[in-house]
């Protein structure tokens, strides 16, 4: 029947998300303990290029930022990056990112 085709179709959707967010949240964690490795390690990963100021984690649009909480530079890895242009669909951030300076 094409209602239990549909029941079917929907668990898999729903087996998909589930499977996405587990490995967004299992990056975000492994991205964590990085950071909180080289805290410990004293590596100064966690301060601004620009200033003396600390970064501070921010989740911008689902991606997750390095913002400073002293000159208010944000940073990004490359990665980063593209997951924010993904998700720049009516292109907003292009028009940020080009109007600076
Ligand atoms: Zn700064």
């Amino acid at each position: 029947m094409a209602e239990g085709m549909d029941d079917r179709r929907r668990g898999l959707e729903e087996e998909y998300f589930n499977r996405k967010n587990k490995e967004a949240i299992e990056k975000l964690r492994a991205k964590i303990k990085l950071a909180e490795e080289a805290k410990a390690a004293g590596i100064s990963t966690m301060s601004c290029p620009r200033c003396d100021g600390a970064l501070q984690e921010k989740t911008f649009e689902e991606v997750l930022i390095d913002t400073c909480d002293k000159c208010g530079g944000v940073w990004l890895d490359s990665g980063e990056l593209e997951q924010l242009m993904k998700r720049d669909q009516d292109g907003w951030f292009s028009r940020l990112w080009f109007a600076e300076g």
